[in-house]
């Protein structure tokens, strides 16, 4: 992120960028920029919108009638990571937390799961979206991760692809290295390869598991156990909250696998 501009406050905008064009701003987008960063006309700010790029925009109008004047492409769209990041819903804040951190650590879809210990059953998809963009705003990325609807957790081992990694945070797993359980992708019962010979096309892609605070019943274990193509990830010998373990899996993963090598 060098020669990265982190003072210009980033807008995620539902709108097209290119050179001229106006955008026009929600209401929170306005109330943000005119009253709690008291920005003036002609003000910079950066504006990214999953699909051009990331470009430089001046700030036009006052108090609620503001727009942003759209004016030279800064970066490139780049393209999205490809992490799944399925986990069973916390509660309020803590969600918060859990979507922000998730997204900062880089997932591309962020996939809720009910579970049998999980007590959370209405889930405000709006919420998640705020915080995802929120998140993608600081943390400078250019595209916002997807957010998908909550699956039980049996459509979710019914929809899975197999050749998606599913790295399963358990802390009964047996290995007490997660730097090499990563290094080693289970294709089948027999076959044991290391993952850089398992991508002739590329990044093999992955999903991250994590459970809900009452941790995952056993015939879901079992379940989650028999399926092809997955790692069993010990995060050490504390039992840490979801939201700790979120942070703490997606940086084993990208360290090992992903994008901070
Ligand atoms: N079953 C537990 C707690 C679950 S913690 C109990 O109540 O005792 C919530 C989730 O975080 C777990 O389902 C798991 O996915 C993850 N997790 C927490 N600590 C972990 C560890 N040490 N190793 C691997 N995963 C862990």
């Amino acid at each position: 992120m060098a020669g990265y501009d982190f003072r210009s406050p980033r807008l995620f905008v539902d709108a097209a960028l290119a050179p001229g064009a106006t955008v026009a701003l929600t209401k929170p987008q306005a109330h943000y920029l005119s009253n709690v960063l008291r920005l003036k006309p002609g003000s910079a700010v950066l504006a990214f919108n999953g699909l051009d790029g990331e470009w430089r925009t001046s700030l036009e109008g006052t108090g609620k009638r503001v727009a942003l004047a759209v004016q030279e492409r800064t970066r490139e769209q780049t393209t999205a990571s490809d992490l799944h990041y399925l986990f069973a819903p916390l509660k309020h804040e803590r969600l918060d937390y859990m979507m922000q951190k998730a997204v900062e650590m880089g997932v591309s879809r962020l996939q809720p799961v009910l579970t049998r210990h999980t007590q959370v059953n209405r889930i405000n998809l709006e919420r998640m979206r705020a915080n995802a963009i929120e998140a993608a705003e600081q943390c400078g990325i250019l595209t916002v991760p997807e957010i998908h609807a909550p699956l039980t957790f049996g459509r979710m081992i019914a929809a899975r692809k197999p050749d998606r990694l599913l790295v399963f945070c358990d802390e009964d797993a047996k290995s007490k290295d997660p730097v090499a359980a990563l290094g080693v992708a289970r294709l089948g019962p027999e076959t044991l390869l290391p993952l850089t010979s398992v991508s002739a096309d590329g990044p093999q892609p992955i999903a991250v598991l994590i459970g809900p605070e009452g941790g995952f019943a056993d015939e879901e274990r079992a379940a989650l156990l028999d399926l092809p193509n997955i790692v069993r990830l010990s995060l050490g010998p504390r039992i840490l909250r979801a939201d700790t373990a979120a942070v703490a899996a997606l940086a084993l993963v990208q360290t090992v696998l992903g994008d901070w090598r």
